[in-house]
């Protein structure tokens, strides 16, 4: 779609909700929202119908099927819990973790291994860089111990994304199973589980696909969650365990978020028709485009690197003015109805505008314009930066 056409806003789009520029939970559309209005039974055949579609369709979104030997659990929570279901349910006992870390996505599951008892070696980046494969390389030929590798495909905290195919590649010739979160790049990257050499990914409803928040779900070879059973170190994250009772009577073992499901077939619907993958990332880069040039006129400064940066979320420095406070410019694009994102950094001073979500390039000049505004307000009349 081209960003001259684009999909017209549904008139009944939240008109008073202040449009999210974060990286989730984001702006969602009206008809994403309403289907929510119902109250249905967890076990009722209605909602398993439902269930199923939702797990074809999650599928689907990358031609994959069960047919093709790949299997879709999905599991209630955020994100980070369909991360934390597929590190501790299907590493080993005598596993171990290279965990590729240039953000605090990764950072995460260097932690979660630690939760968890998992001998984890951290391989780290800078912040503003890929994940180099051949560091990658390196590590697995020096220590034959190391049985997995995760990787965070888009990391959110700056943007930054990863080379999935190249660091796929050497985990596939070292023979070594390949776990990637997928969280931030779902829906709207192009991605190859074949040609990344991928066991399993984990991703959720609240990003890219423009669900709600409260289910999360892993994609893994069926082979991968067959060989899991018993491995499981909690139960409520036990990725088999949800797996065979997804299978066996279509049911979550426990309280499913029945809205959140409800809502997320109905994006998964918007999805298909904006034109699946391709349609999405598209709109996603017009707003990206429109963003990183408009902010750069402005005077702002990119932390990434425009060819480090995914179409996502892109991450600016604080300018060097003695009348920038970070606290008052959030307040004031507030109150003008845009809530955008505190940085994540460990060392570098910085803010966050996410692009993804309900959201046009209509929208995101809106938010340009908004800017321009508050900077003349508190008297920081050019960001510049050195
Ligand atoms: C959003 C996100 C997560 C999950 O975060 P939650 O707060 O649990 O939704 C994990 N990894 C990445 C890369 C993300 O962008």
């Amino acid at each position: 779609m081209s960003r001259d056409e684009p999909v017209p806003r549904d008139p009944e789009d939240s008109p008073r909700d202040k449009l999210l520029f974060t990286p989730g939970p984001l702006t969602t559309s009206a008809t994403v929202k309403q289907a929510m209005l119902h109250d249905v039974g967890s076990r009722d055949e209605g909602f398993l119908a439902v269930v199923r579609e939702v797990r074809e369709r999650l599928l689907a979104t990358y031609g994959l099927a069960q047919t093709r030997g790949w299997e879709v659990v999905l599991l209630q929570g955020s994100g980070t819990y369909a991360v934390e279901a597929a590190l501790s349910s299907l590493v080993p006992r005598d596993g171990k973790v290279l965990a590729l870390v240039n953000g605090a996505y990764g950072q995460r599951i260097v932690k979660m291994c630690a939760a968890h008892g998992i001998p984890c070696e951290v391989l780290r980046f800078e912040e503003n860089v890929p994940v180099d494969p051949a560091a990658v390389d390196r590590s697995l030929a020096a220590d034959r111990a190391l049985t997995h590798v995760a990787l965070v495909h888009v990391e959110t905290t700056t943007g930054v994304l990863n080379p999935l195919n190249e660091v796929g590649r050497v985990v596939f010739e070292h023979r070594r199973a390949f776990f990637v979160d997928a969280m931030s790049s779902f829906g709207a990257l192009p991605l190859s589980v074949e040609e990344a050499h991928v066991h399993c990914l984990a991703a959720s409803a609240n990003k890219c696909l423009e669900g709600i928040p409260g289910v999360a779900f892993v994609l893994a070879r069926r082979e991968v969650l067959e060989a899991s059973k018993g491995c499981a170190r909690t139960l409520t994250l036990d990725l088999h365990a949800q797996w065979r009772g997804l299978e066996d009577d279509g049911q979550f073992r426990f309280t499913p978020p029945t809205q959140v499901v409800l809502a997320l077939r109905q994006a998964l619907l918007e999805h298909e028709a904006e034109g699946g993958v391709a349609g999405r990332g598209a709109r996603y880069r017009a707003n990206h485009e429109v963003l990183r040039g408009g902010m750069e006129a402005l005077g702002f400064q990119a932390y990434v690197p425009r060819e480090n940066s995914s179409p996502i979320i892109a991450t600016f420095l604080y300018p060097r003015h003695p009348r920038w406070d970070f606290g008052d410019f959030y307040v004031r694009l507030s109150q003008r109805g845009f809530l955008i994102y505190p940085g994540k950094l460990t060392r570098t001073e910085c803010f966050r505008l996410g692009n993804i979500g309900r959201l046009y390039t209509d929208d995101v000049k809106a938010l340009l314009h908004a800017i321009r505004a508050v900077l003349t307000e508190m008297g920081v009349e050019t960001p510049r930066h050195g």
